[in-house]
């Protein structure tokens, strides 16, 4: 039986872990890891964070903190949000470790040692305030597509296209609004065309069959556009300094670091492993798991945004490496979405682990089953509160709980918690356990494909013929006629109580805080082995069972709408917080400025206008006439409230019909970054008709 090193994609150490995230790696990767080791395979489970890259220098300017700070921070939130959830990594690196600075640096000078990376000069945005060169995000300009002032070298946030630098308009300086200098630097690249043969030799015709078509289309797609060379290296000051001669200031390009980031976790392992256990003498060591070709896989669990990387980049450094395993599969899921919407850190639309562990308690299974049921593995998935609160309430609570309670209850009832005796196995009896065992090798062939909700589905199905069958048999009918029916009452309940056992097992790896529960109630030492499910008879008569307790809570109405209005909220003050103003407009003469009659007026009526939710019809005293105005401002005030409120009013605008009436002008408002408007009233009473200017 080969090894097993499955890696999870390294969570930039920028923010905390989502449940998209959640969804899109760490737990298929857990539910693999976690069926493999009960199988008994060696399994080495590795990840870490990825403590470089321009996203945590970012983050450290919002939070005003340093970079140091940042990535401190962040990497001990993420690696609580793991444990809370029972993500069962070997090991949670960081790539800020000097294990890692040797490690990527070791592998950039062979590269380049064995003459296989080249060199380029090219022109690039430099800064002259900050005296460096611009990372792409770092570029601010007017975006080319939708003319939006505020665009990023990266990407235009108002019309969501990507775009590089050179395609802005009017660049500057991100950090300080001046305008830029091209100038012309070094860097060392990736000659990915060369490899262009050797791909789609591994990829398209060495593994057509075997890898998920999500990610063969997006191979095949990269591959058939042609590869050109990639920079691995940056002028930046946060990073793995570049390990060559004139490579001062320049850094290892982030997506070069961070996939070498799972050999030195796996270094990372072996280090504290032979540090803390002095038994550890199994004769393994990382290069077990990274240099032995016949006898290791290594899987990649990833999101689809890290195809590139994981099937295309990484694979090809470690060709050229030469020493290194590939790849056996990289099952890439696609992306979760949020109550219909993208889940986006940038506009905090999101649900974060940390968070919802403090919304509900010991409810992390409840969330690892909604992601699994619902997980992303073909295409993009929805994630709504409502479908979480049906599925915790129905499937969880009702059909799973609610066997494994009423099996233990009743033997607590009518046995005294003791094991009972097994007798002769009715028609009902033999049915069930042939259903069950016919779905149990389901499961298993569902997880060797990657095909992680199919499995939960078949585990389920379980759980429901389990129910049906308790059901149907009846025993609290039977026990009427206690001295007619014991025998059978006891055999229904033994059986019972071996579907917990098996439940127990198979749900291991989707619910592992259910099953420890499971592992309490039947009071069996936590004993767990995938090769015991479909047995009948693993727990033994006259065993002494654990008090039974409910595993799972009910969710309620108000909660699921607590989670709803947090949503909004947080998007709103994310909204304003990170308001931006536009910039100001090309300039006017002063005599077109002096053509806009403004003037102080009081409103003396206001009413509602018809058939429209936004409209006011407004009357007002402008000192020279009575007029009527219709303003948009009715979703943030009430008519009695504006009733004597001084205005300013653009009184020589051209009269326009709105709504059916004739607006005579229009009075000035603000607009806040939430949408919300506000007067421009003087601070005093002044006379109606007074002019503004
Ligand atoms: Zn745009």
């Amino acid at each position: 039986m080969k090894k097993t090193l499955i890696t999870a994609a390294l969570p930039y150490a920028n923010g905390g872990i989502h449940i998209g995230h959640l969804a899109g790696v760490y737990i298929p990767a857990d539910i693999y890891a976690r069926y493999l080791r009960l199988k008994g395979e060696n399994v080495l489970f590795v990840c870490g964070s990825d403590e470089h890259g321009v996203p945590v220098t970012i983050r450290a300017e919002k939070e005003k903190i340093t970079v140091q700070q940042v990535v401190d921070k962040y990497h001990h939130i993420i690696d609580q949000s793991f444990k809370d959830f029972g993500i069962s990594f070997d090991v949670y690196s960081r790539t800020s470790k000097p294990i890692h600075y040797e490690t990527s640096q070791d592998f950039f000078k062979k590269l380049e040692k064995n003459g296989k990376l080249s060199i380029e000069n090219s022109k690039q945005y430099f800064d002259t305030i900050k005296n460096q060169f611009l990372a792409d995000k770092y570029v601010a300009g007017t975006c080319p597509n939708c003319s939006n002032p505020n665009a990023y070298g990266d990407q235009c946030e108002k019309c969501g296209s990507t775009i590089s630098p050179d395609e802005l308009i009017n660049p500057r300086s991100a950090f300080n609004d001046s305008p830029l200098e091209l100038k012309e630097t070094k860097h060392w690249y990736l000659p990915l065309d060369k490899y262009e043969n050797w791909l789609k030799k591994w990829i398209l015709e060495g593994h057509k069959d075997d890898w998920k078509n999500n990610v063969l289309g997006q191979c095949k797609s990269w591959i058939e556009q042609g590869l050109r060379p990639r920079a691995i290296t940056r002028d930046l000051e946060w990073g793995v300094p570049v390990p060559a001669e004139d490579a001062d200031g320049k850094v290892l390009y982030v997506w070069f670091d961070a996939p070498i980031g799972y050999i030195s976790a796996t270094k990372d392992y072996f280090l504290q492993k032979d540090k803390n256990d002095t038994t550890f003498n199994n004769n393994l060591t990382w290069e077990s798991y990274w240099k032995d070709k016949e006898n290791t896989r290594l899987l990649h669990f990833i999101g689809k945004d890290n195809i590139v990387f994981h099937c295309i980049i990484f694979p090809v450094m470690l060709e050229m490496y030469e020493d290194y395993i590939l790849p056996e599969n990289v099952p890439a899921n696609e992306f979760l979405n949020l109550e219909g919407d993208k889940i986006s850190t940038s506009r905090n639309w999101a649900v974060w682990l940390d968070e919802y562990v403090k919304d509900f308690p010991d409810q992390q299974d409840t969330l690892r089953y909604v992601l699994t049921a619902n997980m992303p593995e073909q295409k993009d998935n929805d994630f709504t509160w409502k479908e979480f609160q049906t599925r915790n309430n129905s499937e969880l609570l009702g059909t799973l709980g609610n066997f494994v309670n009423r099996a233990l209850v009743l033997t607590e009832k009518y046995f005294e918690n003791i094991v009972p005796e097994k007798y002769n196995l009715s028609e009902l009896d033999t049915q069930m356990i042939s259903d069950i065992q016919k779905v149990i090798p389901k499961i298993s062939e569902s997880l060797d494909k990657f095909r992680f909700r199919e499995a939960l589905d078949f585990y389920m199905e379980i759980a429901r013929i389990s129910n049906k069958y308790l059901q149907d048999s009846a025993p609290w009918t039977l026990a009427k006629n206690w001295e007619e029916n014991k025998e059978k009452i006891a055999t229904t309940l033994y059986l019972s109580l071996q579907i917990v056992a098996n439940l127990k097992i198979l749900g291991e790896p989707f619910l592992p805080s259910t099953s420890q529960k499971i592992s309490q109630m039947l009071n069996d030492n936590g004993f767990t082995n995938w090769s015991k499910a479909g047995n009948f008879d693993i727990i033994p008569q006259n065993h002494t069972l654990g008090k039974a307790f409910l595993i799972f809570q009910k969710i309620e109405d108000k909660a699921v709408e607590t989670q709803l209005e947090k949503l909004i909220q947080a998007k709103k003050d994310n909204e304003l917080a990170n308001f931006k103003p536009d910039t100001i407009k090309e300039n006017i003469g002063f005599e077109d400025f002096m053509k806009i009659d403004l003037r102080i007026a009081t409103i003396t009526h206001a009413e509602k206008a018809q058939k429209s939710k936004k409209l006011l019809k407004l009357t007002l005293d402008t000192g020279v006439d009575t007029r009527t105005v219709m303003s948009g401002i009715a979703e943030y005030y009430s008519p009695e409230e504006i009733i004597g409120k001084q205005v300013t009013l653009v009184a020589n605008l051209a009269p326009k019909n709105i709504n059916n009436v004739e607006s005579q002008g229009m009075i000035l408002m603000a607009k806040d970054a939430n949408g919300k408007l506000y007067f421009v009233s003087p601070t005093d009473v002044v006379r109606n008709g007074a002019e503004v200017r």
